[in-house]
């Protein structure tokens, strides 16, 4: 990382800071709860997806009793999350699978506790596991390793990722996959959650996917998209940084080449 490069992102950082607080963590360590509930927030809000949870665990008192249920059971109790049909299959794919791993390794605990050794791994060899599960995709899986395991792994969902390209921080064709890549070269472990969540609250608060509200934003300064900073001084290198926590894919191309959703 350069130091104009750091610079730019410290001092994104520090006005997120300054602006909305320093959100704290709060890990539950429980992996298994966490990816089953980070499915069920897959396109749509918060307020639902917690519901259909609620929903889900209320009317099934085990792990083993939702992967063992009728689909369109699961589907019943997760109506309110949306894609319930297509979640339920999601879910029950995911849980058979880890089954499958607990019987190979001679895991006779609860379902519940398939996941449990992850944390005592480091977040690449997590990330690796996470992301061999069926339907995980890298923002399923750096949401659980965060949320759930408070390693330092940033999911970049929509907000994450519109407003790191106004910002400048990643190029206009960096796709939200890819930037994961990105910011896990680059973010020091502690901005991780913080950043995550302001960014979140600005995304949603004032740079608004149709109408950014730049006349009260206080990242106008750092901002690419109305000027403020130039692009090619700001975007994240993709040279790899030594503290990157997920295994690193080939380098992408910082301004073209090769999405809690669709995982
Ligand atoms: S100045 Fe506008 S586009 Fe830039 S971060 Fe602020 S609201 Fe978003």
């Amino acid at each position: 990382m350069t130091i104009t490069l750091s610079a730019h992102l410290a001092r994104v950082y520090d006005l997120l800071i300054a602006t909305y607080g320093e959100p704290q963590n709060e890990p539950d360590y429980d992996p298994v709860g966490g990816l089953i509930g980070t499915i069920l927030s897959q396109h749509t809000s918060d307020i639902n997806s917690e519901r259909a949870y609620k929903q889900l665990v209320e009317t099934f008192p085990t792990w083993e009793d939702v992967r063992d249920a009728p689909t369109y059971k699961v589907a019943e109790a997760i109506l309110s999350g949306g894609l319930a049909n297509i979640k339920a299959r999601r879910i029950q794919d995911v849980l058979h699978e880890l089954t499958e791993l607990q019987a190979q390794r001679g895991d006779t605990r609860p379902l519940a506790h398939a996941l449990d050794e992850l944390s005592h791994t480091q977040p690449e060899e997590a990330w690796r596991s996470l992301r061999k599960l069926p339907g995980v995709g890298p923002k399923t899986a750096a949401c659980v390793l965060m949320f759930n395991l408070d390693m330092p792994v940033m999911p970049v969902d929509t907000h994450v990722h519109r407003v790191s390209q106004r910002l400048g921080l990643i190029g206009p064709k960096v796709s939200a996959d890819q930037a994961h890549d990105i910011f896990a070269r680059h973010l020091p472990p502690e901005w991780v959650y913080p950043l995550h969540v302001n960014l979140i609250r600005h995304g949603r608060l004032v740079c608004n996917a149709q109408r950014p509200k730049c006349e009260q934003c206080t990242l106008y300064s750092e901002c690419a998209f109305v000027g403020s900073v130039d692009v090619q001084e700001t975007l994240l290198s993709v040279e790899q940084c030594s503290h990157s926590p997920i295994p690193l894919s080939p380098v992408y191309p910082a301004s073209g080449g090769a999405p809690r959703s669709g995982g």
